[in-house]
């Protein structure tokens, strides 16, 4: 299939393109390399030995994406990543994340429904659960408002999708709700660029054991948990990636009009204690830390039910946290 991947030089992206090529596809990406670099591009060539096509630009520019469309002739589908992901950054701009998030999305499913291509894979978040009443959660718990202006992208844009799928009966999507991704490709050659100060805990944690930050800071150990850190549902960006390439596939064999909703974790919850432990016992280094306060906005725990992607569309998450922070160290390393 011949797939559009929205932001494919990201982190996510990357590797997406990486396991789309590997399983016979042909992604065209559309980047304008905010929060990406070009020679991650040459790093898919490394990996793969093919170098997929690109196309410089924003998603929200409306000439450059018809353009875009009509030169790729017969596009099978989309998987629209290209988004502004920061939650502190969205409170301190909250026009340029709904500008960004909302207008791509938008001029990306004009031109999907203009030519009549369906199949479109949404990236969206765990982030749209809030605070949960229990765990594992299942698609059918509850959205929360959002606490910050990211995740109310993601909401609005879920509605959207869901009112275009009743609305046009050419149309065919996916939002696929991700957990905590981490880790890196197998290889070390492309991996996560957060830019600055690391917000999620894995590069931070990397980038503390390569001696760029002197230590990490557990946000919080007061919290109702086995150890009283936090705990998430870390999955590993190579499976990440995956289910993107089984969501397609079951996409394309559903009847138009067609919507559905996906977890997309490991249904494991593992605290951040864990993670610094198991880290420092794959990778045999030490990683200093101390305890510091919870993050404000933070919740305690927070893990996916997959088992309707598992039974549905037949995918699950085959590696573990310690392949993913193996692999997360190699990259850092690669990056160092
Ligand atoms: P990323 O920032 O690494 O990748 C996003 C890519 O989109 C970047 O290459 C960026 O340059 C590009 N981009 C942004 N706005 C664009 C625009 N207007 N036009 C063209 N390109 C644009 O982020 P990621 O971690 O790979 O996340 C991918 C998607 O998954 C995002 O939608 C994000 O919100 C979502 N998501 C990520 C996480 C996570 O923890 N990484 C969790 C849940 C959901
Ligand atoms: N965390 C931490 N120190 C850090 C970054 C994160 O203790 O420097 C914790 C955070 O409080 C949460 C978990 O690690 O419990 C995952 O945080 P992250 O920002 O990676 O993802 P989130 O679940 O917030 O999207």
């Amino acid at each position: 299939m011949k797939i559009l991947i929205t932001g494919g030089a990201g982190f996510i992206g990357s590797h997406t393109v990486v396991e789309l090529i590997e399983a016979g596809h042909t992604p065209i990406i559309i980047d304008n390399f905010s929060n990406s670099e070009k020679w991650i591009i040459d790093r898919i060539e490394k990996i793969t030995g093919q170098k997929p096509t690109v196309y410089e630009g924003d998603c929200a520019d409306k000439k450059f994406i018809a353009d875009v469309f009509q030169k790729e002739k017969n596009i099978d589908g989309v998987i629209h990543f290209a988004a502004l992901k920061a939650v502190g950054e969205s409170m301190e701009k909250p026009l340029e994340y709904y500008r960004n998030n909302l207008d791509s999305t938008m001029t990306i499913l004009e031109e999907i429904t203009r030519h009549k291509i369906g199949n479109f894979v949404f990236s969206s978040s765990a982030t749209v659960y809030g605070d949960p009443k229990e765990n594992p959660i299942p698609e059918i718990a509850p959205r929360q408002p959002a606490t910050n202006p990211y995740g109310n992208t993601k909401s609005i844009i879920e509605d959207i999708i869901r009112d275009l799928a009743s609305a046009d009966k050419n149309f065919s999507a996916l939002s696929l709700r991700y957990f905590n991704p981490i880790g890196a490709h197998s290889s070390g050659l492309i991996g996560e660029l957060p830019k600055g100060t690391p917000n999620n805990l894995v590069p931070y944690l990397t980038q503390t054991a390569a001696g760029k930050r002197k230590e990490l800071t557990i946000f919080g150990d007061d919290y109702p948990t086995p150890d009283g850190t936090g705990v998430r549902d870390f999955i590993h960006v190579v499976d990440l990636a995956r289910a993107h390439i089984a969501a397609l596939d079951y996409l394309k064999k559903q009847p138009k009009p067609f919507y559905d909703i996906f977890n997309i974790g490991t249904g494991k919850g593992t605290s951040v204690k864990e993670i610094i432990e198991t880290f420092e016992k794959i990778n045999r280094v030490k990683v200093p830390y101390k305890i510091g306060p919870r993050r404000p906005g933070d919740i305690a725990a927070c893990w996916a039910d997959p088992s309707k992607i598992n039974k549905i569309i037949g995918w699950r998450a085959e590696k573990t946290i310690a392949d993913a922070l193996k692999d997360a160290w190699k990259w850092e390393k690669n990056i160092s």
